[in-house]
């Protein structure tokens, strides 16, 4: 069976790019390796940028009661603090609810689903003009592929060049008192520990720290937190008041941040499989849904032949960079220093005499409204 669309993997930049492409007509497949609902190590803040596309895609989110986040409070071990308020904000969501929202949306708008099946290989047909996916049940054939298959994708459609360190993430959901407009980040001798609220009154403990402080513990978890998060009172006091939703914590390893590209091979690259921001800024998943929200555009323009597939390649291509390559940089260079406390601190006296100049890197760090 022949599709317009097919899309390798299915979190939040592959079912968003679904439901888009679905909605403008078109006969869409998602080949998924897992299945939902399912946890996934994130922050789950979403930068308001993007508040108005999910709205647009998925309208059940309009009738959720999520916290709106517009105040941010940064802090290091030697009790040193940052406060501020984000002009834009966010609001926070569990990957769990969101992507099971998703996926019923885009079954509902009847977007064919592939789950528990992993692609293998993408292949192009130059004389007959189409892509064969092999995977690990069958094969898939269809007009254009879309490959948003993460940071950790199998399918060697995008050059990569890895920059070194890896990093792990752990995440908790838990209750406690707090303020539901507040997204803290409190530093520690190599990571830095987020926490926000999210639905039904929980909030996310998401931390991400260099792996070779872990293996300074001997990988264990419970040992990090003791050794190097607790050095800041602030984690502490969330760790030890906490009342904790699941007792065993998410977690991922073998986060780095890799060079890749948007299209390789004529196939395009979406979400984390083109190039992953560093957590610090808070805003991958408003990447993923904006590079949706363009290439459903484009693809829309190449299939109602507005443009050709060299133009539809260029369009992206150049979208893609220009939005994004700035941001992810920065992204790299605050994620960095965020790993070094003295840095921290430095960042935050210069932050506390000039609150403009904190203002104007999370301005750079984020998009406009789409
Ligand atoms: C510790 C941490 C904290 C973060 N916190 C935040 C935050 O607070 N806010 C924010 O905006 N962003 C945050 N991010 C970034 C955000 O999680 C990512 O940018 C986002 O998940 C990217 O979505 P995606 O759809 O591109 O990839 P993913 O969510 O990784 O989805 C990829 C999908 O592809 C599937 N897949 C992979 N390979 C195959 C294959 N061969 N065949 C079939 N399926 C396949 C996978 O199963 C998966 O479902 C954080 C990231 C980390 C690591």
């Amino acid at each position: 069976m022949m599709h317009d669309v097919a899309i390798v993997g299915g979190g939040i930049a592959g079912l968003s790019l679904s439901i888009d492409m679905k909605k403008r007509g078109y006969k869409v497949t998602i080949i998924e390796k897992g299945t939902y609902p399912r946890h996934k190590v994130c922050g789950e803040y979403i930068s308001m940028e993007s508040h108005g596309y999910l709205q647009k895609i998925c309208p059940t989110i309009s009738s959720l009661d999520l916290p709106m986040i517009n105040n941010f409070k940064l802090t290091t071990g030697s009790n040193k603090e940052f406060k501020t308020t984000l002009d834009l904000g966010g609001f926070g969501i569990s990957r769990y609810l969101l992507e099971e929202l998703l996926f019923k949306e885009a079954k509902k708008q009847g977007v064919e689903f592939m789950l528990n099946t992993k692609a293998q290989d993408i292949n192009f047909d130059f004389n007959k003009n189409i892509y064969t996916i092999k995977t690990n049940s069958r094969n898939i054939n269809s007009f254009l592929v879309c490959n948003s298959t993460g940071r950790k994708s199998n399918l060697k459609t995008a050059r990569m060049k890895n920059i070194g360190t890896n990093y792990v993430g752990v995440k908790y959901h838990i209750k406690m008192k707090r303020k539901p407009n507040l997204i803290e980040i409190h530093n520690f001798q190599g990571g830095y520990c987020g926490i926000s609220n999210i639905e039904e009154g929980k909030s996310c403990i998401c931390y991400i720290v260099n792996s070779k402080y872990l293996n300074k513990v001997n990988n264990s978890i419970p040992e990090l937190e003791n050794t190097f998060l607790f050095k800041n009172s602030n984690i502490e006091k969330i760790f030890t008041t906490a009342e904790f939703v699941f007792k065993e914590p998410i977690t991922v390893s073998g986060i780095n941040f890799l060079i890749k590209e948007p299209v390789t091979d004529d196939s395009f690259s979406l979400g984390d499989a083109a190039g992953s921001m560093a957590p610090i800024i808070g805003n991958g998943m408003s990447m993923a849904l904006r590079s949706a929200f363009v290439l459903a555009n484009n693809m829309d323009q190449y299939f109602s032949k507005e443009i050709t597939k060299k133009q539809l390649v260029t369009h992206y291509t150049q979208f893609w960079n220009k939005e994004f390559s700035t941001r992810i940089k920065l992204s790299r260079y605050l994620q960095h220093l965020s790993e070094y406390s003295f840095l921290t601190n430095r960042a935050i006296e210069l932050f506390n005499l000039f609150p403009s100049l904190a203002k104007g890197v999370i301005r750079q760090t984020h998009g406009n409204p789409f």
